[in-house]
């Protein structure tokens, strides 16, 4: 377990798995029942853009500072207003300011949801695990369990809520990942159907995606987008990336088809950026 978030926190596929799981959040909240949120690779919750980490790989800054950075263009209308559940909950966390604090998926899920809803937050890693507990100590809403991710899912699947969203965002260290990601799914939509499901993916072994996202449509989900992100043509180091949402709210797709070419300009690294939202279920 070498991976660290911290060298890639706000980095552009944090910017869209974020985005998408900020418009998920607020999907939910608009019945009044309550809800879970279940992230079964948290990180650490917090990442402090000014440290060293971030500074080494500089990733953010062709990321979330595209956005909200001091050079940063105005948004478009229709775009600020389908990002300002993201923005709007990195402001609090910063107390108004531009940074330099990024929110990871537990805290960016908190800074959203309501009293009555909740958040299990696993982390595998006992460093990271250690620093989520004390980032989420004292919120009543936020339980930290330190199992393997596919064991946490089995573990708290379905929620008493019975409504939710559930992040799987592996760190692809170890090979397989992609089998285990579509087994995954197929195993937590058993236990709990209604559920909304993100999967996160790089797209680097063309191959192996494309494999990957034919199991998905052949797998009968009832609705499975693939929604991807290239922000450059080249394939040196990680430019493009993934997420598959099972059980898109109604309207994100929409609401998609607003955001991804903006997004795809404004993050583009080089020639070759694009974004798209694929269906990949055949049912839909
Ligand atoms: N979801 C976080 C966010 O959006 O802020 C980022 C998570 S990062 C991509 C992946 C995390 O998974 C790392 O913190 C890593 O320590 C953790 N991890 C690695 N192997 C794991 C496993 N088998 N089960 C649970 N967590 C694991």
């Amino acid at each position: 377990m070498n991976y660290r978030h911290a060298f890639h926190a706000g980095n552009f596929a944090d910017v869209l798995k974020h985005v998408v799981l900020a418009l998920v959040i607020e999907h939910l909240k608009l019945k009044a029942t309550p809800f879970r949120v279940i992230d079964t690779h948290a990180g650490v919750g917090v990442y402090d853009l000014s440290a060293e980490e971030a500074a080494r790989t500089g990733e953010w800054r062709d990321g979330i500072d595209r956005l909200i950075g001091v050079d940063a263009a105005p948004l478009p209308d229709d775009v600020r207003r389908l990002l300002a559940p993201y923005l709007d909950a990195i402001g609090r966390l910063n107390g108004g300011a531009r940074g330099p604090l990024y929110p990871g998926s537990p805290r960016l899920a908190l800074e959203l949801m309501r009293p009555s809803d909740r958040l299990i937050a696993n982390e595998l890693h006992p460093l990271d695990r250690a620093q989520l507990e004390i980032e989420l100590r004292g919120d009543p809403r936020a339980k930290v369990l330190g199992l393997d991710g596919w064991q946490a899912l089995r573990a708290v699947l379905p929620p008493r809520e019975r409504r939710g969203v559930i992040l799987v965002d592996p760190p692809f260290e170890e090979a397989g990942e992609f089998e285990r990601l579509a087994q995954g799914l197929a195993a937590a939509v058993d236990r709990f159907a209604s559920g909304i499901y993100l999967l996160w993916y790089p797209i680097k072994d063309m191959a192996a995606v494309g494999t990957f996202k034919r199991r998905l449509a052949m797998a009968g989900h009832a609705k499975v987008l693939a929604v991807e992100l290239r922000v450059a043509a080249h394939m040196d180091r990680l430019a493009a990336a993934g997420l598959i949402i099972s059980n898109p709210p109604f309207r994100l797709e929409e609401d998609l088809r607003t955001l991804l070419p903006f997004l795809a300009a404004r993050l583009a690294t080089g020639p070759g950026a694009a974004a798209t939202a694929t269906r990949l279920s055949s049912s839909q």
